[in-house]
């Protein structure tokens, strides 16, 4: 979609002839908070770098491949619903990637691209950085989508046991077949809404309860959040959604999906820049996504 210069008076960014550009491609991509996240990243680390927001058109993904080596772009994020036909199109994909058949990270080296999943890793950074255990754990899986998938390939590499719940039974089905072709037995299917296996760690990877159906809450028995188990909501706005204070009234550790955005976007980072992840600035990332988050 073509944009008209001087529509968004925010976008005043230093960019030069050598300047270094990275994007993200999304259809549509307007509601991404990752240029905000990234551009701010660059500007803490003091880089001639400049990060920005591609709508690419599903049928015109291999073109856009191709646009990457031609225009010498040095890094692209993925998002919904490209990252099936991205990774289709990519001659070298890491591990993670390979299992679940998507990329969310393009890295170019020197026309060379090869795809990366950093979604299900951020995740298990973000339950790291709370203290939470990150493996040996039951954990309930609420979904079964894209989101779904990440978290449960990074949690089954770990070590952890899977309980699968989705509205639409086949797909928590596909998922933990594909969770046990990688870890055998590692994932089972439960009802949706009414199990009461107890678990150590709740994760909601649905779309119920964000904005702007606030008062959503995806089904989950009292009998579960009375084991207190920690709750962990993939939705990051609202701040808090009806299910995280529900299980906060039980006594359960809860967090939103900040630090899974911040982090899945800070591994991109490192893998582009070839900088270990404690040299990222997630605090300054988050801080720019809250700033987004708090102007909508
Ligand atoms: P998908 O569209 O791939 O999956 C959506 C999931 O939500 C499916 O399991 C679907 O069930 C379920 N669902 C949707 N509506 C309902 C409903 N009314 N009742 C019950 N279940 C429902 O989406 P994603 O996995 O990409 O994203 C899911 C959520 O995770 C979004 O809120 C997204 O913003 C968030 N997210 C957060 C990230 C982060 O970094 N924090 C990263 C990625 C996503 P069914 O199969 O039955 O349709």
């Amino acid at each position: 979609m073509m944009r008209t210069a001087g529509q968004d008076e925010r976008a005043s960014l230093n960019v030069s002839g050598t300047s270094s550009v990275y994007g993200v491609w999304g259809y549509p991509v307007k509601h991404s908070r990752s240029p905000a996240m990234h551009n701010a990243a660059f500007a803490e680390m003091g880089l001639n770098a400049v990060y920005v927001p591609f709508e690419v058109e599903p049928a015109l993904i291999a073109a856009a491949i191709d646009g990457v080596r031609a225009l010498g772009i040095c890094g692209i994020n993925i998002t919904v619903p490209l990252k099936e036909l991205a990774a289709a199109c990519l001659p070298d994909l890491d591990p993670v990637s390979q299992r679940l058949g998507v990329v969310n990270t393009i890295v170019n080296r020197a026309g060379n691209l090869t795809g990366y999943s950093t979604d299900g890793p951020g995740f298990m950074w973000a339950i790291k950085s709370l203290g939470w255990p990150a493996s040996g754990q039951v954990v309930h899986i609420l979904g079964a989508g894209g989101s779904a998938r990440a978290v449960a390939d990074s949690l089954a590499e770990a070590g952890n046991r899977l309980l699968i719940a989705n509205r639409t039974r086949e797909r928590a089905q596909d998922l933990a077949a594909q969770v046990n072709k990688h870890f055998p037995g590692q994932a089972e299917v439960v009802a949706w809404g009414t199990s009461v296996e107890p678990a150590d760690l709740i994760v909601n990877t649905t779309s119920v309860g964000m904005h702007p159906n606030e008062g959503d809450c995806p089904p989950v028995d009292a009998e579960l959040l009375r084991s207190r188990p920690r709750v962990y909501d993939l939705i990051y706005a609202p701040e808090e959604t009806r299910l995280l204070s529900n299980a906060k009234q039980y006594g359960c550790d809860i967090s939103n999906g900040l630090g899974m955005l911040v982090y899945q976007g800070a591994l991109s980072l490192s893998l582009w820049l070839d900088r270990p992840v404690d040299t990222i600035p997630v605090l300054a990332m988050e801080h720019a996504v809250r700033n987004t988050i708090a102007a909508k």
